[in-house]
């Protein structure tokens, strides 16, 4: 038997324990499913917006992968820390994929960010989607009616959407109680989304974009001059050499412009070509505005200063600026690029390619593509785990590892323990007049999960 532990329950985690079980060249492959967290899914439960159902609804795939009979979901297990160290885990199995993503936001290093207000947008997903670490964040909504969300990828667009939503849309999502109310109370009226480049760099992708210009009582607003600084906006040949994408994002945003500003209760502002250089604070110790130097293109896809200001008034700022990897005790790490230095998905120690420790996802890879893209990540790094395979079953393992990390002082939540927080939640759900409701606390879930005492 070929023992297996992936650390991570998110798509990459799941991707790579269903290749490892699914092949046939190596026989009798058994994976255990760790997470940190009592339940499974990683971004899809904790990172896609909630009323993004079409693409939540994958969790139920991941499910059916869980429920392989060859594959134990473990949850409310650490890695890393003090309990099971990254090398004991090394000893109770034949090899560790780690699929742990990137969990960190990016900074923007300009002075003010510190202010009351200023939040990441990390954070901010976090916390409407329930996740058990953010529960006691407090985002001031009601005294906010200008936000700023600063970048413009997919994240960008989520954070932007979901404040611009009203209760009617939220309501059937899976939000906490709190967020919900929260949001639906909220009294933001109009949100910026700033890019420091021009509308063909932006990261986002065409569907999200469009549907910022579906929203019940939404205006979403992009002043034509602004985007034409983009060559391209405005010169179908400077187009037509773009990828498709941003080809197409061109044409919604040159629709929205032509279509002018509508009189619908809240708005979305598009812009562009504005980097944040300083977040500046009122008398009451909150963000009031954020300064933005106005850039212009560069010919070569960047952008330079050119010394005109512009100060955008908001009480709430959302910094979108793409997530980072964090080091886990006892891996290899590359802090400039927030990854485990890996060859093919084995974890490269001092130069070499460590048989028996693998990555994959985005701490392999870097916070980039989408959920699918985790499918052909997950494979190269299983195919190189396999060919390892004769030489790591030459080592005979201590027994069933959900015993040492019981001994260890580890509370795993197995699969009927997660099937019970669902339960919960879908009571929870049903008290509120709502579909299922997540839990979002620690004590929650652990509680649902049938952890006397937690
Ligand atoms: P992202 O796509 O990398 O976008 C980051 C944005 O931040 C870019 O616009 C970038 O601008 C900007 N930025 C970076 N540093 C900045 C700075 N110092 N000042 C101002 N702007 C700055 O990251 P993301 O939005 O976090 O998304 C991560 C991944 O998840 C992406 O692959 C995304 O597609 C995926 N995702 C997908 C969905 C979906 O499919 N619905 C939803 C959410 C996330 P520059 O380009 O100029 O660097």
């Amino acid at each position: 038997m070929l023992r297996i532990a992936v650390v991570g329950s998110g798509p990459s985690g799941v991707y790579t324990a269903q290749t490892l079980v699914q092949q046939r060249e190596v026989p009798g492959v058994r994976v255990d499913v760790l997470d940190r967290l009592p339940a499974p899914y990683g971004l899809v439960r904790y990172g896609v917006a909630p009323d993004h159902e079409k693409i939540k609804s994958l969790q139920g795939s991941l499910r059916s992968v869980l429920e392989d009979e060859r594959i134990r979901f473990l949850g409310n297990v650490e890695v890393g820390g003090e309990l099971l160290p990254t090398r004991r885990l090394l000893e109770l199995y034949h090899a560790v994929v780690y699929c742990v993503g990137a969990a960190r936001d990016r900074l923007l290093g300009i002075p003010g960010e510190e202010l009351a207000g200023v939040h990441s947008a990390t954070a901010f997903v976090s916390w409407y989607s329930g996740h058990p670490d953010a529960v006691g964040e407090v985002f001031a909504l009601p005294g906010a009616d200008r936000a700023v969300v600063i970048g413009a990828g997919n994240v960008a667009v989520d954070v932007t959407r979901i404040l611009a939503r009203g209760r009617t849309e939220l309501a059937p999502t899976d939000m906490p109680q709190r967020a919900l109310g929260a949001l639906a109370d909220s009294g933001v009226r109009r949100v910026s989304m700033v890019a420091r480049r021009g509308p063909s760099q932006a990261r986002f992708t065409t569907k999200e974009l469009r549907e910022l210009g579906t929203l019940p009582g939404v205006d979403a607003v992009v002043d034509g001059a602004e985007a034409a600084l983009d060559p391209a906006y405005t010169d179908p040949a400077a187009a037509a050499a773009l990828p498709a994408v941003a080809r197409r994002n061109l044409e919604v945003l040159r629709g929205w412009a032509q279509r002018g500003p509508g009189d619908g209760p809240r708005r979305i502002d598009l812009r562009f070509y504005l980097r944040p250089v300083e977040v500046l604070g009122g008398p009451d110790g909150r963000v009031r505005a954020v300064r933005f130097e106005r850039t212009a293109p560069d010919g070569r896809g960047g952008v330079t200063g050119t010394g005109a200001y512009e100060d955008i008034g908001a009480r709430l700022v959302l910094r979108s600026v793409g997530y980072l990897g964090v080091p886990l005790a006892g891996l290899p790490f590359d802090p400039v690029r927030g990854t485990v230095p890996h060859a093919g998905g084995r974890v490269v120690r001092a130069g070499r390619a460590s048989v028996g420790e693998y990555v994959a996802g985005w701490i392999k890879r870097g916070p980039t593509g989408v959920i699918g893209t985790n499918r052909p990540c997950a494979k190269e790094t299983a195919s190189s785990l396999l060919q390892d395979a004769g030489a790591l079953t030459r080592r005979e393992l201590p027994g069933d590892p959900l015993e040492a990390l019981r001994a260890a002082g580890l509370r795993p939540v197995e699969w009927p323990g997660w099937t019970a927080i669902e339960a919960a939640e879908a009571a929870l759900g049903r008290s509120l007049g709502r579909g299922s409701v997540k839990i979002p606390d620690w004590q929650g879930l652990l509680t649902a999960a049938g952890h006397s005492g937690a």
